[in-house]
């Protein structure tokens, strides 16, 4: 197939040059992210590669069906950037990478708790500018405490069996529990009562209508003074402006972000020698007890490696059959 790699960046070429060697598909890689105004690029391809930023709304997706485009493969599990009622309405087929590694995304939830806990990013900067007071650094055990898992699929799972090896009681919300924790002792609870009784909550829910600001102000209302909130799932989970004056009330202890509601505009570019426009990411950024990261769970040479292989599966599978390895079931989800 000829295929638009849409939001390239080198290990993306890399990882998918590698996958693509046996298959034979003519890659194009564009480093324009995917909007209404560069779907254009992909005219006269038949597929498009798409990742996590790139707008797959009505107007992109319609201007690719002009292009002759018939599937769009994403590089990513989530899929809540595709208007998937456009999709059905123009007959185009959306895959996805529904696992890749769901070990990347929960040991970097785990980095982002540790870093927090123990001030590993204050430390950092204190010892190298020869600063070795503690004041200011002091954490707590992890051991004993409560975590809120909200989630418990692949990566949801993952992050339960590792705070459970540290000695957390683990409680866990979903709407639909998963076997394997209960095995190890996760307790399934009410989302009020993992919300009232969660000392660390960490977010593995995808973003959906019913997930969307499930953190908000009456949710951290409800919360333990100094809760520990974590978020690698996806930005809009957690509304910002409420997570915002949770920190300034002190309700809301610390937070770890590795997705933010409005990342489209700053993650994954180089803006250092640029101000950050978004005024809310940058009052984020004054609070020392706020570590944010750039979505970057996923980044590991395991996950790449399998996100290419994955892709260029899905998209030979179309070739052949007219069907994706792992389509997104539009009708299943849309209901
Ligand atoms: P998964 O589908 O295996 O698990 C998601 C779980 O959430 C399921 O158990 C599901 O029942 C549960 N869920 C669905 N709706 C819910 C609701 N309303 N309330 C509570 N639970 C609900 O997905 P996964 O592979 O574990 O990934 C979880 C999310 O992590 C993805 O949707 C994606 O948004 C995010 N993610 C982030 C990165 C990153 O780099 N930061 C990488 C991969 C995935």
């Amino acid at each position: 197939m000829q295929i638009a790699v849409f939001s390239t960046k080198p290990y993306d070429r890399a990882f998918l040059t590698e996958a693509n060697a046996g298959a034979g598909h003519r890659l194009r890689f564009l480093e324009a992210r995917l909007s209404p105004e560069t779907a254009s690029l992909a005219a006269g391809e038949g597929a498009v590669c798409a990742f996590v930023n790139d707008d797959l709304g009505a107007a992109s997706l319609e201007a690719l069906a002009e292009g002759g485009v018939r599937i769009v493969a994403l590089r990513s599990a989530g899929f809540n950037n595709v208007d998937l009622g456009a999709a059905r309405a123009l007959g185009m087929t959306v895959a996805r990478v529904p696992a890749y590694s769901p070990h990347a995304v929960a040991e970097h939830t785990i980095a982002l708790i540790l870093t927090l806990n123990r001030h590993i990013h204050r430390a950092y900067n204190r010892v190298r500018e020869g600063n070795f007071a503690l004041d200011g650094l002091l954490g707590f055990d992890l051991c004993g405490k409560t975590a809120g898992v909200v989630g418990t699929g692949k990566i949801g799972e993952v992050v339960a069996r590792i705070l459970t090896g540290f000695g957390c009681r683990v409680v866990a919300f979903d709407v639909a529990p998963n076997p394997a924790c209960q095995a190890m002792g996760v307790a399934y609870v009410g989302r009020e009562e993992l919300i009232a009784t969660s000392d660390l909550i960490t977010l593995h829910c995808p973003l959906t209508p019913q997930t969307h600001h499930l953190i908000d102000d009456a949710a951290i209302g409800q919360m333990k003074r100094g809760v520990m909130l974590v978020n690698t799932s996806r930005g809009a989970v957690i509304d910002t402006q409420a997570v915002l004056r949770g920190l300034k009330d002190g309700v809301v202890g610390s937070l770890g972000l590795d997705v933010y509601e409005e990342e489209a505009d700053l993650f994954f570019e180089d803006l250092s020698n640029r101000f950050i426009a978004d005024d809310l990411f940058a009052r984020l950024l004054t609070f020392p007890n706020v570590l944010i990261t750039g979505h970057q769970a996923f980044f590991t040479r395991e996950a790449l490696g399998a996100i290419a292989r994955t892709t260029i599966e899905n998209l030979t599978r179309f070739e052949r059959t007219g069907r994706a390895r792992h389509e997104v079931a539009i009708d299943k989800v849309m209901g």
